[in-house]
Order: structure tokens, then sequence, then C-alpha cells
């Protein structure tokens, strides 16, 4: 049976902003912690909860993990395409044995699992104990970019071959676009580190343009209000704006609950291991248009998608590196990097903390802009 993408859809019954209570993993997130927060309890009663890992080398796949030290592997977001290998079928299987199983990834995953479980024929009852949920999307990129990027990297750094892990969202220093790279230098044994804001990386500032996502991410269906999952999370940027009270400074999630079973698992198991602010839709999609149209890309954009795949395919990894996908260092952009850095020197609370009050100086009753 082929499913149509209406067939499987829900609007929002809930939308919310959401911080995990528990800091220690709130600092391993990328947004506020809503995955670990519903994914916890289904480990702690056997079940099973999907997601993307990172590999060394910089592959990205989809894993099945059963137990709180696991579930780690699966926290931050990889801005690469995850190859989800045999997940669809491990979840059938698990949902066939009784277990409770929690899938996570991007909407046409979801969809492309949902679509795969009925074709397999599974019973209410097994679907019962199925809950999914997809990350507000961008867009991805194919993982052999990001792969080339990876050993470039550790070549340029004089890194032990398969020693650099890249993280894309490091809270080193607080919520925001920063990505972290730690390797082995071959030079003196010891682990060093790089860290900085995402639109000063090669590859991170080429996915945050938009430009180089795979054809169908720039007419995505789950673009949209309706989602095909029980659960829908996010960064809820623009929080400063729309709840001003909410301490976003380590991370704040939007959360949207969109289906009855969903909000009963919410809020019967996870709602007491954070803190939550109620919002709308309207209020969250207003800083994140990915929750209702997907990303656009021009003619000269697709041409130069095309010369960077030209490039990949060739192995022209210098090329690509040190110049289709350099980072210009126009004025603009320089000296956003100075007042970056000034502000590393303060806690982000005291920045937020202090904009807020310049603002409502400047004008009352008015808010400042979010920091995306
Ligand atoms: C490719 C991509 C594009 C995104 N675009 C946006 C956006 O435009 N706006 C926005 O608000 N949020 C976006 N997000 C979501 C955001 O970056 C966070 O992943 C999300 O808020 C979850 O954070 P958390 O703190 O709840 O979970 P964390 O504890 O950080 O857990 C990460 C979750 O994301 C999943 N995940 C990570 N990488 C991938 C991947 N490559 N493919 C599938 N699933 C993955 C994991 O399985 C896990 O469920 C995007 C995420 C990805 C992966
Ligand atoms: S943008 Fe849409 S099609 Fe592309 S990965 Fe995300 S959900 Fe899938």
């Amino acid at each position: 049976m082929v499913m149509k993408t209406e067939d499987l859809l829900h609007s929002p019954l809930r939308v919310i902003a959401l911080q995990d209570k528990d800091l220690a993993s709130l600092a391993l997130s990328a947004s506020g912690g809503a995955f670990p927060v519903l994914a916890r309890p289904i480990v702690q009663c056997g079940g099973i909860v999907f997601g993307a890992e990172m590999l060394p080398g910089g592959a990205v796949r989809h894993v099945g993990v059963r137990s709180m030290d696991e579930l780690e592997r699966l926290q931050g977001s990889k801005y690469v395409q995850s190859d989800y290998g045999k997940t669809f079928f491990e979840c059938a299987e698990a949902l066939k044995t009784g277990k409770t199983v929690l899938w996570t990834g991007t909407g046409c995953q979801i969809f492309a699992l949902r679509s795969y479980l009925i074709r397999q024929g599974l019973s209410e009852g097994d679907m019962s104990r199925l809950y999914t949920a997809d990350v507000i999307c961008h867009g991805v990129i194919g993982q052999s970019l990001f792969r080339q990027y990876i050993s470039w990297l550790e070549k340029k750094n004089n890194a032990v071959p398969g020693s650099l892990h890249y993280e894309f969202r490091s809270k080193r220093r607080g919520w925001g676009l920063y990505y972290r790279y730690t390797y082995k230098s071959i030079r003196s044994g010891r682990m060093k580190e790089k860290f900085g804001a995402g639109d000063e990386d090669p590859y991170y500032a080429a996915f945050l343009s938009g430009k180089l996502y795979r054809s169908s991410c720039y007419k995505c269906r789950f673009a949209r209000r309706e989602r095909a999952s029980d659960f829908t999370l996010g960064d809820y940027w623009g929080i400063q704006e729309e709840h001003p009270g909410f301490d976003c400074a380590a991370g704040a999630s939007v959360l949207m609950i969109n289906t009855p079973k969903g909000k009963t698992y919410f809020e019967t198991s996870c709602e007491s291991a954070c803190k939550v602010q109620e919002s709308t839709f309207e209020k969250a999609s207003r800083h994140n248009f990915n929750l209702i149209r997907s990303t656009q890309r021009n003619e000269a954009n697709a041409e130069f998608a095309k010369k960077v795949e030209d490039a990949s395919k060739r192995g022209d990894v210098d090329f690509l590196f040190r110049g289709l996908l350099a980072v210009r260092s126009t004025p603009g952009a320089l000296l956003l990097r100075v007042k970056r850095r000034a502000g590393w020197l303060l806690p982000m609370r005291a920045i937020s903390r202090a904009r807020l009050l310049l603002r409502r100086l400047l004008r009352p009753g008015q808010i400042p802009p979010s920091r995306s």
C-alpha cells in the first residue's frame, strides 16, 4: 500500500518551550534537551530508543540504544544525512516482541518508517507502543562531503587519523551554533581542541547557507504545521522575544506534541523532568521558518552546488575546503567575530540580562532580538 503524506499527519495539540532539569545531560544536547526528556522513560522501562550517532571519520548512522549511558551517543545534532540502515526492521522486531520504542529522526525518515511498519502489517497493539519524534529540519547534506571534510581537517591539523571528533552544537560558550572538535596531535601526542562559531567553519557555514542540501529538501513535504510524528523537536529560536522570563542560557527546545498518545506519554512520564513554558505554534514558527516551509534555492546556488558535487567526486578536497567553501572574511563578518569574542568573556546569562535591560530602557515594553 502506498501511503499519502496526508494520511499520517496531525496538527499540534500542545506547543511548549522546554528545558531539561538534568543539567549534565542538558550540556550534551543541542537545544533544551527535549530528546533525552522523551527518551529516558523509554529506556528506564526496558524499551529501545533509535536515533543518529556519529562515528569516527564522520559517518552518521541510526542505531538503537537500550541504556541511559548509551543515550549520550544520540545527543547533539549531526548536520549530515543519517543512514538508517536496518533500524526500520529492528524497530518492527522490537515492537512485535512487546517492547516500547522511541524512533527519532527527520520528518521524511519518520514518514518512511511508519509507511514501512504499515506495510509489514503490524497490529494496532504493536503500533501503540511506538513513539516517534522528528526534528525541525533545514535539510541535509549527503555524507560523503562531511567525511571528506573530517579527513581534510585531520590532515590540516596533523592529527592521528581517526582521532578527530567533531560536534556541531558545542555549549562551551552557551546555547548557539558553535562547533568544537578535538583530535590527537601526531607531533605532541596530546589531545587538542578547536572551537568557534558555525559560520566560521567551511562545512558548517555551507550547511547553514542552505545551498548544498539533497534536492528533495528544497520541496520538503514535511516542513509544515501538521506532522507525521508524535512529537516535533527544535531550537526555540526567538524565545527571548516570545517568553522573556524563560532562562535559555543553557538551551531551549520547542516541543510540539502532535498526537493524543504523545500527549498522555509526555504528561505522565516526562513533564516533571523539565522546565516548561506553554507557547503556541505561531510564536515558535515566527523564528523558525522550516516549521512552515522548506528551504529555497535559486539557480545560482544550484549551479554552485553542482561545482561542489563535481569537486567532491574528483576528491579535490583542497579546492573544496580552501577554495569553493572557504569562509570569506568580509568587514561585516570580521566585526561579528570581534563582537562574539568580546561576548565570550562574559557569561551568557549576564549578556541576556544586560540586553533585556538595555532594550527595556530604550523602548519600554519591547524585548531584545534572539541570538540566532
Ligand atoms: C539536519 C538537521 C537540521 C535541523 N534543522 C533545524 C532547524 O531548521 N530549526 C530547528 O529549530 N531545529 C533544527 N534541527 C534540530 C536541532 O538541531 C536539534 O536536533 C533538536 O532541537 C533536538 O535537540 P535536543 O536538545 O532536544 O536533543 P539532543 O539531545 O541534541 O538529541 C539530538 C536528536 O536529534 C537527532 N538527530 C541528530 N542528528 C540527526 C540526523 N542527522 N538525522 C536525524 N536525526 C538526527 C537524534 O537522533 C536525537 O533525537 C535540525 C536537526 C538536524 C539533524
Ligand atoms: S528537509 Fe525534509 S526531505 Fe530533507 S531531510 Fe529534512 S525532512 Fe527530509
